[in-house]
């Protein structure tokens, strides 16, 4: 069990002895907000190196260096799952990217369908969201969120990955057994507020790689069907098993 309370990601590599210079918002949260001082242990993760146990060896209210002393845990990749959502009200949006990150995505996907009605999508804010969720979940992982992009070109850009196709019109007929049967990299489709149109609708049922499911009887807000959906699946094909 580390000494260390606080952990925070660094884009910076981390490795035994490594220096790790903090910019000005991470000292001032280290020094100014936590009263950490010299010597105080922090855990670093950069999505890459694993986490690191690490010391404060120079505190400044505009920057400050923490030292690499061990390595406290190998990183841990999550299964190869994508989720790709249509964004909602800004709250909510921010709320399925925070849940995605948390529960074990490793890729974020803004989606534009034709009845997606969020113009457009903050990717860095989104990202730092990410970001937050990883560093408060214990994760040494960190999804990229991707810019937003129009249905045609996401389902071009999956390749021979599976897509879960979560479709309202099946609420409380299909199960979602059949997923088990097919191992590899997938990916969860949330539509928007409005949901799909029968031509997206028809369009995803015409792929050989797609699998339309129900998610219960009850017609869930998006937020709530990204968690849902997530759910099943890391049941089912994930790591929770
Ligand atoms: N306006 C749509 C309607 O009334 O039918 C509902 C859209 S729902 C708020 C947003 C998205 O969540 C859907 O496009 C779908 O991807 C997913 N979803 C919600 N409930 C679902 C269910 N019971 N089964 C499958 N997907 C569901």
């Amino acid at each position: 069990m580390s000494d260390a309370k606080i952990r925070l990601y660094v884009d910076h590599p981390l490795g035994a002895g490594q220096s790790v210079p903090l910019s000005r918002e991470q000292a001032h949260y280290l020094f100014g907000v936590m009263r950490l001082g010299i010597g105080a242990a922090v855990l670093l993760f950069n999505g890459r190196d694993g986490e690191w146990r690490a010391e404060v060896v120079e505190a400044g209210k505009r920057g400050g260096v923490l030292a690499c002393a061990a390595q406290t845990r190998e990183l841990q990749m999550p299964p190869d799952l994508w989720l790709l959502f249509a964004p909602i009200k800004k709250a909510r949006t921010d709320f399925i990217v925070e849940k995605a990150a948390e529960m074990g995505a490793r890729r974020i996907v803004p989606v534009q369908t034709e009845f997606t009605n969020a113009g457009r999508v903050q990717r860095d804010r989104l990202q730092a969201h990410a970001i937050e969720a990883a560093e408060q979940c214990g994760g040494t992982y960190v999804p990229e969120v991707a810019e937003m992009a129009r249905l045609d070109r996401v389902l071009a850009d999956l390749g021979d990955r599976q897509l879960m196709f979560c479709d309202e019109a099946l609420a409380g007929a299909e199960d979602t057994s059949a997923l088990r049967d097919k191992p590899g990299p997938w990916a969860i489709l949330i539509g928007p507020e409005g949901g799909f149109s029968d031509k997206e609708r028809a369009r995803l049922n015409g792929l050989d790689a797609a699998h339309a499911v129900s998610l219960g009887p009850r017609i869930l807000r998006a937020d709530t069907a990204a968690v849902a959906a997530m759910t099943v699946w890391q049941q089912q094909l994930g790591d929770w098993q």
